[in-house]
């Protein structure tokens, strides 16, 4: 059987072009959706159970329709929750949020695109020349679709150190992946931890921690010792930003932040940045854009992806009890000590060494600029000519329609790639508010092209 459409990938990209894909195509396609996540849908980012790991975007910008902007809302008073637009809910319900919108659309009584759901890992890809493309499943054999849409999300950073400087004898005690959260449970209550990070993934981290009695020292390693800013109780109304023509980085970040000095509340002036930011990331050369990525990407992310007043109430107190450090430096080396790791690093604008000790290594990185190495799949289709790198090694190459490109530039027939992997194009998709507009697109042109080709095929079967 040849699909119309076979999504590839689990997480909430996954799922949003799903039911988007069951709004707008009509009911004689099929669509298959291949993933190896049992939690389809969830994705890392929503498959947690702890209460405190909490959305860090008001629930009123969390509906997976751009075009129905109060479903979450409604859905979360529809399960008796006094919900309000501004809250901050947990990530779990979000997970169960998605699971039942997609239920919904899967009633047996509605007249719907037909789908298979296939829990597999693609591992090779073909573009055959007359039936669209053929994947290599891990378990059950091939899978054939005239479109494919890549949503794999990316892989996560390793540690900034070359292997050279890590004593091997530490590797059990590193933790590379903590979204594997049965690491926790090996963690006794008073060991001391590194932490490498300090974005959103440590901070959930930390609090997990906490709330599973977990009473030790933890120090937080990063470049310039940054922790996100939190939103503030009462949202600031967004403010258009006044931005130059020029695109150098330094005056465009120079103009916002006269707009602050001149009065504007800076969350506003983040805010009111956000509907341009895709534009304003495609209107920069590479240069620009490599710029605003070395320079500017630590403090934008703090400034932009804000966490929950709750969530940083608790990790503030942390702070100031003392419990929890926050270094800025650079890793020089994790050495074994005699009850683990001695982790050194150079001090930020000082050439002092400073050390301390660390039970447990715990990589938060992040994903950005991951590549794609984490994926067989990618890795074979890059070697196949099928996609190639975007400039900045941020994801793989896809036009202003997602399209992936292939390494001269051309669109690839009938392959499409969502979320985060895109982020050479557009920057800002890594976010609900970002993906659920782009899987829109994407299945409405899908939905396009099918009605277009549909009586052409019925002609040729
Ligand atoms: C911890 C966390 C919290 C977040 N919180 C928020 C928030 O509050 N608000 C917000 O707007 N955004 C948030 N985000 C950002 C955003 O919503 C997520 O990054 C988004 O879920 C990305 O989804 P994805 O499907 O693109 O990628 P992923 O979630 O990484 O999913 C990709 C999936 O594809 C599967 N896959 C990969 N390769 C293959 C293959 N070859 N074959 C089959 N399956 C494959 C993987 O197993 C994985 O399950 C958060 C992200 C994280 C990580």
């Amino acid at each position: 059987m040849t699909y119309d459409v076979a999504v590839v990938g689990s997480g909430f990209s996954a799922i949003a072009l799903t039911i988007n894909l069951l709004r707008f195509l009509p009911s004689s396609a099929s669509i298959a959706v291949v993933g190896d996540d049992p939690g389809f849908g969830r994705g890392t980012a929503y498959r947690t159970e702890f209460y405190l790991h909490r959305l860090n975007v008001p629930a009123a910008r969390m509906s997976v329709f751009p075009d129905r902007p109060d479903d979450f809302v409604e859905w979360l008073r529809g399960q008796g929750r006094a919900a309000f637009p501004e809250d901050f809910a947990s990530r779990g319900d979000y997970g169960l949020y998605l699971r039942d919108t997609l239920a919904s659309l899967l009633r047996p009584r509605e007249r719907r695109a037909h789908v298979d759901f296939i829990r597999a890992k693609a591992t090779a890809c073909v573009q055959c020349e007359q039936d669209g493309i053929v994947f290599h499943l891990d378990n059950v054999g091939e899978l054939r679709a005239r479109t494919v849409i890549l949503a794999l999300g990316v892989g996560n950073a390793d540690l900034p150190l070359p292997k050279d400087r890590i004593d091997p004898g530490v590797g059990s005690r590193i933790i590379d992946n903590p979204w594997r959260l049965g690491w926790l449970s090996r963690v006794g209550r008073t060991d001391e931890l590194c932490i490498f990070g300090s974005g959103l993934t440590m901070i959930d981290q930390v609090l997990s921690l906490r709330a599973q009695g977990h009473r030790g020292r933890i120090h937080v390693l990063s470049r310039r010792g940054l922790v996100p800013h939190p939103h503030p109780t009462r949202r600031a109304a967004p403010v258009t930003p006044d931005l130059p023509d020029s695109r150098e980085i330094s005056a465009l970040l120079r103009a916002l932040r006269r707009q602050v000095e001149n009065g504007a509340d800076w969350r506003g002036v983040v805010d009111g940045l956000r509907p341009q930011t895709q534009a304003l990331w495609q209107s920069l050369t590479t240069e620009q854009r490599s710029r605003f990525l070395r320079h500017a990407l630590a403090w934008w992310n703090i400034h932009r992806h804000r966490i929950a007043p709750e969530v940083f109430a608790r990790f503030n107190a942390l702070l100031k009890d003392g419990t929890v450090t926050v270094h800025a430096g650079f890793l020089r080396e994790i050495d074994r000590d005699a009850e683990g790791a001695n982790v050194r690093f150079r001090q930020r604008g000082t050439p002092d060494i400073a050390s301390f000790h660390a039970d447990w290594i715990v990589n938060c990185t992040g994903m950005e600029r991951a590549g794609i190495g984490h994926s067989p799949l990618l890795t074979e289709m890059r070697n196949r000519q099928m996609i190639a790198m975007d400039e900045l090694g941020l994801g793989i190459s896809v036009d202003g329609r997602s399209r992936v490109l292939d390494p001269d530039g051309r669109p690839q027939p009938g392959l499409f790639a969502a979320g985060a992997l895109t982020a050479g194009q557009f920057w800002e998709i890594t976010a609900v508010p970002d993906i659920r507009v782009q899987a829109k697109a994407l299945a409405e042109t899908i939905a396009t092209d099918i009605s277009r080709t549909a009586p052409r095929r019925a002609r040729i079967a």
